[in-house]
């Protein structure tokens, strides 16, 4: 049997899942998860780990809280480690109590990883404190989903509170939630604002006071999911709203990906306010090598790929017992910063080191390789098979593939919502456009389209892709350059 880890996704933005829950999120088998949860956390899982969405669309029925609770039991009595991953704080109207009292009952072991709630968290992304020294020395999280004629609330007592009021689940009951606080006494001129998906790129927000912002809401046409906070805490906005001046706020953008792992550029766009899609999600399948020891050593040059294939070789050697010393006369080349780095962390500095630039291979620097008759080239499937295919005239150079990286495609894919497209390497540029059905590449015609390089500008080009631009210099900085002014200048020239 295993145990059920109820994890707090927290508001909204993936990086402000806690480090435990990232961990834990990591090592899970089962993911039971909800509709506010920011799918890109997700990406974090396993290749084995099931996902179980339990979420509730506004307009289909929801799954009933005790089939949910039924699902934790189940997939625990099969799974090591189930994880119940809910948005903000799994304790804050979460229902989270009650699936930690069920799995009591049922012996189940189960754990807690608080999250940041978006009664706190989210109004921050707002511009909005909860508490302030001048406006409010305390605060109140209320749900407004009351029962028509069973309202449980204290109306006179909750308007004499001089705190910050925070109301979750209350937009449709914000007339309501208004009328009742100004009959009890609040002022009037009480200011009050809706915030709608909280800490993700698509943020919206709205102020006003007691008896404009029913109006303003109107308006707008913010609805739900929405916090509602009520107290003059809300003034502070002008000051305190860090996340909506970002100069990437309300920009969506696709990052379509060479490999998997962690993504500088994405981590760029985050930073600048913007909000990422990475696509295709990338599973890392490893593959046993036959290669024995005695094999390894007698190579006079072994080349390897990437940082990955650093890391795993070292682990192979471990699992065959050679001596990395048997080793020492063999040349060691790394492709790529990265790779290279991965050596020094190991202490080793590589023979060759030759550069990659924006993911591609510098051409001209190949033909330093030693080109004996007994290299090796170590790294992914494709990585492989690509330096192999730059060496034509060195048939007998040899491939060792330590792993491959699968695009997953998970539709239904949605590209119309993207404001930029941002290739930033020609192999992503393949990942993404060798899945896309004809229509889809269409719709992708008519988005903009950033390229990082002239290779990968070269890539778009033979799949008819022409209208697109290119970053001054193929690095990162120089393409983030690019998206700011797309943005704020709209065709950049
Ligand atoms: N456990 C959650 C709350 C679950 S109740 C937490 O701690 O945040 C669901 C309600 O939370 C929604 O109806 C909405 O009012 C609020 N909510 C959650 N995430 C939100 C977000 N990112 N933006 C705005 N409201 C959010």
């Amino acid at each position: 049997m295993g145990k059920v880890i109820l994890i707090g996704a927290g508001p909204g933005d993936a990086q402000l899942l806690t480090v435990k829950g990232l961990a834990a999120l990591q090592k899970a088998d089962v993911i039971v998860y909800d509709r506010l949860v920011e799918p890109a956390m997700l990406q974090e899982r396993k290749a084995s780990c099931k996902l179980i969405y339990v979420g509730k669309e506004p307009s289909h029925h929801p799954i009933p809280q005790e089939e949910i609770e039924q699902i934790l039991v189940r997939e625990s009595k099969v799974n090591e480690l189930v994880v119940r991953l809910k948005a903000g704080d799994p304790y804050v109207f979460g229902r989270g109590g009650e699936e930690g009292e069920t799995l009591y009952q049922a012996g189940i072991p189960f754990e807690v990883i608080p999250g940041i709630t978006s009664a706190i968290g989210g109004l921050a992304y707002a511009g909005i404190p909860v508490t302030h020294r001048d406006f409010a020395s305390s605060f109140h999280v209320i749900t407004g989903h009351l029962k028509k004629g069973r309202d449980p609330l204290d109306w006179e007592a909750l308007a004499r509170l001089e705190g910050t009021l925070v109301f979750l689940m209350g937009m449709t009951n914000l007339p309501n939630i208004c009328a009742n606080l100004l009959a009890g006494g609040r002022k009037p001129e009480t200011a009050v604002g809706i915030v709608q998906w909280a800490s993700r790129g698509k943020q919206l927000t709205v102020t006003g006071d007691l008896v404009t912002i029913e109006q303003k809401v109107a308006e707008s046409g913010i609805s739900s999911p929405a916090l509602i906070v009520v107290g003059d805490v809300v003034t502070l906005r002008p000051q305190l709203n860090f996340f909506e001046e970002m100069p990437l706020f309300h920009t969506k953008i696709l990052l379509p990906r060479a490999r998997a792992g962690k993504s500088m550029l994405a981590e760029n766009i985050r930073d600048l306010g913007g909000e990422v899609t990475m696509y295709p999600n990338i599973q890392v399948l490893d593959i046993k090598p036959t290669t024995t020891a005695e094999q390894l050593a007698r190579k006079s040059e072994l080349l390897f790929t990437s940082k990955e294939a650093v890391e795993r070789f070292f682990s192979y050697v471990t699992e065959i017992n050679l001596d990395i010393r048997s080793l020492k006369n063999t040349h060691l080349t790394a492709i790529g910063k990265q790779t290279n780095e991965a050596f020094k962390e190991k202490g080793i500095i590589p023979d060759t080191f030759i550069k990659r630039r924006s993911n591609e291979l510098v051409l001209e620097h190949l033909p330093r390789i030693q080109k004996n008759e007994s290299s090796l080239i170590i790294g992914s499937v494709i990585d492989t098979a690509e330096v192999k295919a730059m060496l034509p005239e060195i048939t007998s150079i040899q491939m060792m593939p330590l792993y491959d990286m699968r695009p997953v495609t998970e539709r239904p894919f949605d590209l119309q919502c993207f404001d930029q497209i941002c290739f930033a390497s020609s192999r992503a540029v393949h990942n993404l456009l060798e899945v896309l059905t004809s229509e889809e590449k269409a719709l992708l015609q008519q988005k903009t389209i950033l390229s990082i390089g002239k290779f990968t500008s070269a890539t778009l080009k033979t799949f008819g892709f022409h209208d697109f631009y290119e970053a001054e210099s193929a690095t990162p900085e120089s393409l983030i350059k690019l998206i700011k002014k797309t943005k704020l200048e709209g065709v950049p020239q």
